[in-house]
């Protein structure tokens, strides 16, 4: 069905590209956004438009941040010897939130993905070996999803990693294979990362 409004309809399509908004859902966003307050409306389009300005990327772990470096790589009482290593700033808050680390983080903004044409330059590997190359770098923990991109990642970082002197882990299995980081649940990830395992 169109809509005679030709704005009603741009926001419906803009709304069915949002991941998981299909266009039943896409048009029950748009006809609330009609019948609420304007101010109500135009604060959820400027607070769209201040992430959009204010949010920047961390130059040391990749995270998102309104301050550069951001909170976490600024924080003395962090141990720095420690690199978690994550594909997504979501799967930071997803380690944060299980309580079971405290150290530093390196977002990869991505996977390994042959099948999607993502390679080594599309995620941010160099970035990780320019800092482990720094110094002061004990254990590299390998922490992207069990799937097939976050393994075949895990295993081209811990080979990248070999010539360095840093012990390189990989959290455990507790994580469902084939889910996502920020899915499961803060228990099974805070047990992942405590019987992480040396890459072999
Ligand atoms: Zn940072």
């Amino acid at each position: 069905m169109q809509f005679s409004s030709r704005s009603v309809e741009n926001l419906v399509e803009e709304f069915a590209k949002l991941p998981g908004i299909g266009r039943k859902s896409a048009q029950r966003l748009a006809f609330y956004l009609l019948k609420i307050q304007r101010d109500e409306a135009v604060g959820l389009a400027d607070a769209i438009r201040a992430v959009k300005e204010q949010v920047i990327t961390c130059t040391v772990c990749g995270n998102f941040t309104e301050d550069d470096p951001c909170l976490i790589c600024r924080d003395e009482r962090r141990p720095r010897d420690v690199i978690c290593v994550v594909e997504q700033p979501m799967d930071v808050l997803a380690v944060e939130a299980s309580g079971g680390f405290r150290g530093q983080y390196h977002v990869l903004r991505g996977a390994l993905n042959p099948l999607e044409r993502v390679g080594p330059d599309d995620i941010r590997a160099k970035e990780l070996v320019e800092r482990v190359k720094e110094g002061g770098v004990r254990e590299v923990i390998l922490a992207t999803n069990p799937n097939p991109p976050g393994e075949v990642t895990a295993h081209f970082l811990a080979e990248l990693l070999e010539s360095f002197d840093v012990q390189v882990t990989r959290i455990a299995r507790g994580v469902p294979v084939g889910g996502d980081l920020e899915y499961s649940d803060q228990a099974t990830l805070a047990r992942a990362m405590e019987g992480r395992k040396p890459v072999e």
